[in-house]
């Protein structure tokens, strides 16, 4: 530490399944983490990989530690130290992390840093998510957020939705809420509610979000705040709860901050008819056949936030060629990758009378399944006609 005392933080990655590829997932510094929510964490990568047709596996990696308290200093030589522990365990071929809560591209930097002075080699491939000027990809920082948006995209165009009649409320204020906040309200949505951990505002009129976000980097508070150039008022607002913000009646909630906020305890207070999950794991199992009997729709997790990951796959071919896209080029792939998935989610729930997160399973576990049997499963061998069942 920055006083010279020595501190130890417990550290945790986990490998979930790698039949699809090198495992992928990012690493989180949270003072909740346990090692039972980072296998949670990397069993859902393995799952967004293959809904995405990426040909990874599913990793995750977490640091029990509240960020906030560091220095930046200290926060540097936690993320090397990090580093240090885990460089046996992951690699551009074995295991590829990337950002999470609380973790951005500067700690990617020092991270890949790090694992190159310890390897003796240039290897921008090992992490994703890193800062352009150490290889990173053009687009990776507004992934998630565009990701989602185009994933909305899609359900307004399924539910025939005007924009400006859709009413938002959006759960946490990181970079992945504030890039589908801005691109909702560029088409016309009106985002109503936004909140970070200390709590949330409301405006019937609706927020400029540029503005908040500003704000946001500022003062690190969410304010009711409209902005011309640098000047910047308060407007009209009511200030909320987290829980109060979940229970608002809007026509689209988006959790995006943490896993579990929508539970037994809270379920029958949603009056949202639509949940777009951009955080990871938001909505408990256990509540979710009693929003589903209410008619609400989920849209899930291993869909919605997936831009993210992709765009890491982009930045990890892109290392690998040696040859980095224009941004154009990553939006345009992004969306094409995107779209996809959520039709070929959409077509398995209705063909089958799923519901989206049950589809999106489905079409992961086939993709799984498949790689598993090309593998060569012991049924296969036992058959003895492993030759002839061509
Ligand atoms: N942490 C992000 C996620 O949960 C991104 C993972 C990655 O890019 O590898 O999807």
């Amino acid at each position: 530490m920055d006083d010279g005392s020595m501190r130890y933080f417990q550290g945790f990655r986990c490998h979930y399944n790698d039949v699809l590829g090198p495992t992928k997932g990012g690493i989180r510094f949270h003072p909740q983490v346990t090692r039972a929510e980072i296998q949670a964490l990397a069993l859902w990568m393995t799952i967004k990989c293959a809904v995405l047709d990426l040909p990874f596996g599913g990793a995750k990696g977490g640091v029990v530690v509240q960020p906030k308290e560091l220095s930046p200093m200290e926060l540097e030589r936690l993320s090397r130290a990090y580093m240090r522990s885990m460089a046996d365990f992951i690699g551009p071929d074995s295991d590829i992390p990337a950002p999470d809560i609380y973790t951005n591209s500067m700690v990617m930097g020092w991270m890949v840093d790090e694992y190159e002075a310890i390897k003796r080699v240039r290897a921008p491939a090992v992490i994703t998510g890193k800062p352009i000027a150490l290889g990173g990809s053009r687009g990776r920082e507004e992934a998630t957020g565009r990701g989602a948006y185009l994933c909305i995209r899609e359900v307004a165009a399924r539910h025939n939705w005007q924009p400006d009649k859709i009413r938002v409320a959006i759960q946490g204020f990181g970079i992945a809420a504030y890039h589908v906040a801005r691109l909702l309200q560029k088409d016309g949505y009106n985002i109503v509610a936004i909140s970070d951990s200390k709590g949330g505002i409301y405006s019937d009129k609706g927020f400029n979000i540029d503005s908040l976000w500003e704000e946001k980097q500022n003062s690190k508070q969410v304010r009711a705040v409209y902005c011309e150039q640098s000047v910047c008022e308060l407007v009209e607002h009511v200030e909320i709860s987290n829980d109060e913000l979940l229970a608002l009646d809007v026509d689209l909630l988006i959790p995006a901050a943490i896993e579990g906020v929508i539970g037994l305890h809270n379920c029958d207070s949603i009056r949202a008819k639509t949940i777009v999950e951009v955080a990871n794991g938001p909505v408990r199992s256990e509540a979710e056949a009693s929003l589903a009997e209410r008619g609400l729709t989920i849209v899930p997790d291993v869909l919605v936030n997936a831009g993210g990951v992709t765009v890491s796959y982009f930045e990890w071919v892109q290392n690998r060629s040696g040859y980095p896209w224009s941004l154009g080029r990553v939006r345009e792939e992004l969306e094409a990758r995107m779209t996809t998935a959520v039709h070929e989610t959409f077509r398995i729930a209705e063909s089958e009378q799923r519901t989206l997160r049950n589809a999106a399973y489905v079409l992961a576990l086939r993709r799984i399944g498949q790689a598993v049997q090309a593998h060569g499963t012991k049924e296969y061998f036992q058959n003895g006609d492993a030759q002839n069942s061509a």
